[in-house]
């Protein structure tokens, strides 16, 4: 497939300064698309595109935008099974999951974002009565958004930007954006006015950093790993633009004797490997509470060496290949780490599954007896790998799980509700999931520490991308 093409100014414009950049489908390791690679000039093209189209974009009314993101949702549910082809072709996640949980965030979203414009009180008074409030958008927006839940990750930006009257310019990650073109052409036929959302493609060194410092952006949210995050933020400064930023995780997550072991177990496992290990705040770090650890690892070997690896493109509950060769490697070498120092090695390991010898699959991995300090409890490995260390208290737990730079998301599981309530409130992280509770659409999403600063999703998503103006006399 020839993607070349950027979207800017409401049509389809071939690249002035591209370089071309294979989309590599990790299932066969070979193209399945050319992208042509944004540099300044394209960059800079289709910010001055946003920048003219915003004082017009801004004046649209609520009831205006609310009706483009009906059509744009219509449209999306019509085109579902485009979406989730595209997002099994470029990062390998299977169909059947794409289908159920993937493209879903997609619809999800939009219709959260609609009820919160719906209910947004965009002007008040102060409290005391003697000013206005005026909220309005914060202007040119730059929305840099990674591989791994990629549909997910352009639509908690795109729509809150444009719902609240912002025009965009989006860079999708250049190892997943076919999803992102795809909801480009949904995005066109609702008929947002030209130049209120453009697209262009580009790696982070150029085109992600030509974003991050542009003097005409005035916000740029970011999704990300955290080395990049600060290099957004740093290059961002000069401007003094706001910078919100989704980044990495290392989550943990809290098994005590009290629960019910054999479905917390099996839902742990299930979490870490969802996605091939590819999402930001899966629990990563089991904790298990010394009397029911030795049982807990017996238990999730089981799980591990029952999960299934295969082709993406076929149906079923397996889990896909990571999404590409670099992921790839990582994860190898981490797992290696965690071996070389000293990790118990339940499942997995290195290499890829028997029978698979094409595609970039990794075996489900297990680690028990996990030090604190190892490498492969302190660092994202981003692949189905799983640590399991004990604890004796709850304070121990609460040591252990709040011992690591990311803050973003934890798992408590417990048959005591008084426990689970007084452990969520002391977990660092911006989410807390108990007995797999998982959030709705409207909820907010995002990082304490260095997993972030900003909250996607529903109104305070929306509200990410609004400034205040205050109206006296
Ligand atoms: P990445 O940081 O390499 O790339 C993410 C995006 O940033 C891509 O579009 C890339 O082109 C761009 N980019 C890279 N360097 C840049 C730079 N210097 N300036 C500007 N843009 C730059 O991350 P990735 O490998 O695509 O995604 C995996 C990471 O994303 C993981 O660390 C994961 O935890 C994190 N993530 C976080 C969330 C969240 O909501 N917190 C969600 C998904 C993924």
């Amino acid at each position: 497939m020839d993607r070349r093409q950027y979207y800017i100014d409401g049509a389809w414009v071939a690249p002035a300064d591209g370089r071309d950049f294979d989309v590599v489908n990790p299932a066969t390791e070979r193209p399945a698309a050319t992208i042509s690679l944004a540099g300044a000039g394209d960059v800079d093209r289709a910010v001055q595109v946003a920048r003219r189209a915003f004082p017009d974009y801004m004046a649209t009314t609520v009831e205006e935008r609310l009706a483009w993101l009906q059509r744009l949702l219509d449209i999306y549910l019509a085109r579902a099974d485009e979406m989730t082809a595209a997002m099994t072709t470029e990062m390998g996640a299977p169909l059947t999951f794409c289908r159920e949980v993937q493209t879903p965030c997609g619809d999800g979203h939009v219709l959260a974002f609609k009820e919160a414009l719906r209910a947004f009180e965009f002007e008040g008074p102060s409290p005391r009565g003697g000013s206005r409030i005026v909220h309005e958008p914060i202007g040119v927006c730059a929305l840099i958004t990674p591989w791994n839940w990629p549909i997910n990750q352009v639509v908690v930006k795109v729509i809150p930007a444009l719902a609240a009257g912002c025009t965009c310019v989006l860079k999708p990650s250049e190892h997943a954006p076919l999803s992102a073109m795809l909801f480009a052409e949904m995005l066109d036929e609702a008929g947002f006015p030209p130049g209120a959302f453009n697209l262009i493609n580009g790696d982070g060194a150029l085109a992600g950093a030509e974003l991050s410092r542009h003097p005409d952006v005035d916000m740029v949210s970011f999704t990300g790993s955290t080395r990049a995050g600060v290099a957004v933020s740093r290059a961002a400064a000069d401007t003094i633009k706001r910078v919100t930023l989704e980044l990495g995780g290392k989550s943990p997550n809290l098994l005590f004797a009290d629960a019910d072991l054999e479905g917390a177990v099996n839902w742990s496992v299930a979490a870490c490997y969802s996605n091939a290990g590819q999402t930001c705040d899966a629990p990563t770090r089991l904790l298990v509470e010394r009397p029911v650890y030795e049982d807990a690892k017996a238990i999730a070997r089981q799980a591990a060496l029952a999960t299934k690896v295969g082709d993406p493109a076929k149906e079923g509950d397996h889990i896909g290949p990571v999404v590409n060769a670099r992921q790839f490697e990582n994860i190898q070498r981490l797992i290696q780490i965690g071996i070389d120092e000293g990790a118990t090695l339940l499942a997995g390991g290195v290499g890829r599954p028997d029978g698979l010898e094409v595609g970039y699959y990794v075996k489900p991995t297990l680690f028990a007896d996990v030090g604190n300090e190892m490498t492969v409890n302190r660092e994202e490995i981003f692949g189905p790998a799983l640590c399991m260390l004990p604890f004796d208290t709850e304070e121990e737990a609460f040591r252990l799980a709040n011992d690591t730079p990311y803050g973003l998301g934890a798992c408590i599981q417990t048959g005591d509700p008084a426990r689970a309530e007084r452990v969520a409130r002391r977990l660092r992280a911006g989410g807390i999931s108990i007995n797999g509770g998982a959030p709705d659409y409207d909820a907010p999403f995002g990082g304490m520490k260095q997993s972030g600063n900003g909250r996607e999703n529903g109104v305070h998503g929306l509200a990410d991308y609004l400034d205040l103006k205050t109206i006296t006399g």
